[in-house]
């Protein structure tokens, strides 16, 4: 949990990924479009103007972006923990996955299985380790996103979690509560 959470916590910057485009042209330029009138956000996205994400999606910071659609983005982590690291996000800012409704889910995974296909063809990955976090125990960007983490036989990547055996008393307890709610 610690290395998964200090994967993610590590990404701060993602936005500035590939920094491929002309700063020239986006210097300056644009003070008429985003200066402090936050009303002109988009309503179907909730695009949020302090948002690294938001600004990814809408193209106003530059990524290397894989794959997009009208629903998801996916493009390079700017620290990436393995070559290929990827991250996707739905367009709505969404602060984490669990706020995210069906149709973004789907599309958020959808995107995942998409992206996922392509770099085990093209990077010849041994396997993929996919996670989100949030909460306020892992720094992270206020943006719903799934990290999609190639995976190669002799990789350093480190997502350890402690494990334990599950207590019979105990499962019993959470399934009981759980199914209670559903
Ligand atoms: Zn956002």
């Amino acid at each position: 949990m610690d290395d998964a959470g200090s994967a993610d916590g590590g990404e701060g910057g993602q936005a500035d990924t590939a920094a491929i485009t002309d700063t020239e042209t986006a210097t300056g330029t644009d003070t008429d479009t985003d200066t402090d009138t936050d009303t002109d956000a988009d309503a179907t996205t909730n695009s949020q103007p302090n948002c690294d994400f938001c600004q990814i999606s809408t193209g106003a910071e530059p990524a290397a972006i894989l794959y997009e659609d009208d629903q998801t983005v996916a493009f390079l982590d700017r620290r990436p923990a393995v070559r290929g690291h990827t991250v996707i996000i739905p367009r709505t800012h969404e602060e984490e996955v669990l706020l995210m409704d069906e149709t973004e889910t789907a599309a958020v995974f959808d995107t995942v299985h998409t992206v996922a296909t392509a770099l085990e063809s093209t990077l010849e990955t041994d396997g993929f380790s996919v996670f989100h976090t949030s909460g306020p125990l892992v720094g992270t960007v206020d943006h719903a996103h799934v990290h999609l983490v190639p995976r190669f036989e002799d990789d350093s990547v480190g997502l350890s979690l402690a494990r334990r055996e599950l207590e019979s008393a105990d499962a019993e307890a959470i399934v009981a509560a759980v199914r209670d709610k559903l």
